[in-house]
């Protein structure tokens, strides 16, 4: 879909003299290193308020790229016993997580995630932290840790390790499967090294030695990441929220976090996804008590749709509903693949036969089966929106299924949730969401509530506290709370991606340097993978804004006079056919324009000398996109093309 384009030729209306094949590849694309010695911006044009002409200057794409002006390579290594913390990823935003802590000669890695392209990065498949400080000290890198199997910790693992030097990987079982699930989708790449560690094991990476501990997230083999220094402990639990009933927190997460309670910790690093949210998580048992209800007592077939990710919940559905006789169709890959990575782990063992395919759902009586579906996002080719909008192949709804949402909406998909529960409500079936009223409980967050958080900083009492997991706003709230909690405010700093925080070598004072590491995004785009594609991704913001307008000129040289009427292409602007006459303004303006600048410059191309087409052409770019917009209030991006003969 969005890479299949109609060639330019189907939108050209006025196409009698076509363009000789060797001048087209002249077409300034605005990309392309044809044009010589051209900078990549100056070849297409489009209005602005407070000075047209030249595209880039005045928008806000590329203005934050801190990686252009600087090379991460002047910045000194830390000095010795100053132990260097750079959040490269996942706070200024809620994904791609990615840390790394440097100290002597050795940095560890934790977390390499990744999050999906949105409305700011059209057509781009998705985006993961930026790797060049990494890159320019691979010979540095000892480890990547990875604390938990979900995308917006491993999701950017394959890229990231092939950049940095591929260094051994560390996690538990689960992860360590999930990641290799992942790693097989990039067999180009080297191998990972992967290490399956336990939550009580011990590590040594360089000099630095580093411990975990478990703790409780939507996905097993979850853990916490310690590293050792010589005035304390470095803690990142990764993902959390506390198992516990009515704010009592259980025996054995307790056991699990009591080795806290004699050390000394000189910095935490926590996550700020629900930092807004009052009172603890809804412990995840209530779900799955509320989730075994349903699914006893509703007469007709149970579609739950969930996260793929929370891969405990679907465990504890498959069990159940085995447990109760019923068969259990499984329908979309993210989910059969996560379900199968967890039987690989031998989180649970259904029989042979329990899980049955989506398209023999229809031969069993309803009240026998449970189908598992992915989708509660309304996402487009997920399997619950295909049933909704009835393009399923395989599968169809019935009169008196109900559906489960077990999920919450992630924030800029209601729109698209709401067309599907149209579609579903169509069908005849009935809807249980998450704040469906009086129903049992068919979700939690995966993320600790303010209290959970407030009793991790109390449990670990830390000198320095760096919020992370989160966009900017939240990382604040979460500073706020660590205040209130009682850490001092020069002990707390918010990061952005790519700064760098150094506690000094006495242990006594956390700082900020003033240099930066590149943090621009690194955008997957097809095959590539770059950190400098602001051009393309602002272009693609603006053709989908205002559309694009071609001009092309066919320049007699002998006599600086055009040999033909300009033909114009238009794509997403305007409708020409209803536009003649703002087309005949243009036409006469593009003329005039060309030929009298020839005239008053006559050594700009008469006489011998080659004329300049660069000057032609950006005259012409402003001055008709000027024009288009004083006309139409629409800013396309124009493009003049001139072809002598
Ligand atoms: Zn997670
Ligand atoms: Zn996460």
């Amino acid at each position: 879909m969005k890479k299949t384009r109609l060639p330019f030729s189907s939108l050209r209306i006025e196409d009698q003299n076509k363009i000789p094949a060797k001048t087209t590849s002249a077409v300034p694309s605005g990309h392309s290193t044809g044009d010589r010695k051209r900078s990549v911006r100056s070849s297409t044009y489009q209005y602005s308020k407070k000075r047209y002409g030249q595209v880039g200057r005045s928008r806000p794409f590329g203005e934050k790229n801190q990686y252009k002006n600087l090379n991460s390579g002047k910045i000194p290594p830390p000095e010795s016993g100053v132990v260097r913390i750079i959040p490269l990823g996942g706070v200024e935003e809620i994904g791609k997580n990615m840390t790394a802590i440097e100290i002597g000669e050795d940095i560890v890695v934790i977390d390499a995630g990744m999050h999906f392209s949105n409305e700011a990065t059209p057509g781009v498949d998705y985006v993961i932290p930026n790797t060049t400080y990494l890159e320019e000290r691979k010979e540095k890198i000892r480890a990547l840790i990875i604390t938990h199997g979900h995308l917006d910790h491993i999701g950017g693992v394959p890229l990231v390790l092939s950049r940095i030097g591929n260094p051994p990987v560390y996690s538990r079982n689960l992860s360590i499967l999930m990641m290799k699930k992942r790693q097989a989708e990039f067999p180009h790449l080297p191998k990972m090294k992967d290490n399956v560690v336990e939550k009580d094991e011990t590590i040594t990476c360089g000099k630095i030695k580093i411990r975990f501990f478990g703790v409780t997230h939507t996905i097993p083999d979850s853990m916490g990441i310690i590293v050792e220094t010589e005035h304390g402990w470095i803690v990142t639990p990764g993902d959390y929220k506390l198992d516990q009933v009515d704010g009592i927190v259980s025996k054995e997460e307790e056991k699990e976090y009591s080795i806290f309670d004699k050390t000394k910790v000189l910095l935490l690093m926590t996550d700020s996804t629900n930092i807004e949210n009052e009172g603890f998580s809804l412990p995840e048992i209530k779900v799955h008590q509320g989730l075994e209800n349903l699914i006893r007592k509703v007469s007709g077939r149970v579609i739950i749709a969930a996260f793929a990710s929370h891969i405990t919940r679907l465990a504890h559905v498959v069990k159940f509903a085995e447990s109760m006789g019923k068969k259990i169709a499984i329908d979309g890959r993210s989910m059969k693949t996560n379900i199968e990575v967890a039987v690989e782990a031998g989180l649970f063992q259904p029989k042979k036969g329990t899980i049955i395919p989506i398209e023999e759902a229809n031969n069993y009586p309803p009240n026998k089966i449970v189908i598992l579906m992915t989708g509660a996002q309304g996402e487009e080719f997920a399997s619950l929106n295909r049933a909704a909008n009835k393009t399923h192949t395989k599968f169809s709804l019935h009169k008196g299924d109900t559906i489960i949402l077990s999920a919450s909406i992630v924030p800029g998909n209601e729109r698209a949730v709401e067309k599907m529960k149209d579609g579903l409500t169509r069908q005849g079936v009935r809807i249980i969401s998450y704040r469906t009223a009086g129903e049992d409980f068919v979700h939690a967050t995966g993320h600790g509530n303010q209290e959970d958080v407030k009793w991790l900083h109390r449990k670990m009492h830390p000198k320095f506290f760096i919020p992370i997991h989160g966009n900017h706003y939240r990382l604040v709230l979460h500073k706020e709370l660590a205040m209130e909690l009682g850490c001092p405010e020069e002990n707390i700093i918010v990061p952005d991606n790519g700064s760098i925080i150094e506690i000094s070598s006495d242990g006594q004072k956390m700082t900020l340097r003033k240099e930066k590491a590149p943090s621009g995004a690194m955008m997957v785009d097809g095959v590539s993978i770059s950190d400098t594609q602001d051009v393309v991704i602002r272009d693609r913001v603006m053709l989908a804004q205002d559309g694009m307008f071609v001009i092309v000129a066919l320049l007699d040289q002998k006599t600086g006079k055009l040999k033909k009427s300009p033909d114009l292409i238009s794509r997403g602007f305007v409708y020409l056919k209803e536009n003649q006459e703002l087309l005949r303004q243009v036409r006469i303006m593009i003329k005039k324009g060309v030929e009298e600048r020839i005239i008053k410059n006559p050594d700009r191309g008469m006489g011998g000398s080659p004329m300049d087409f660069d000057y032609i052409k950006k005259e012409l770019g402003e001055s008709i996109s000027k024009f288009l917009y004083q006309k139409t209030e629409k800013r396309p991006l124009v493009i003049p093309v001139i072809l002598s003969v």
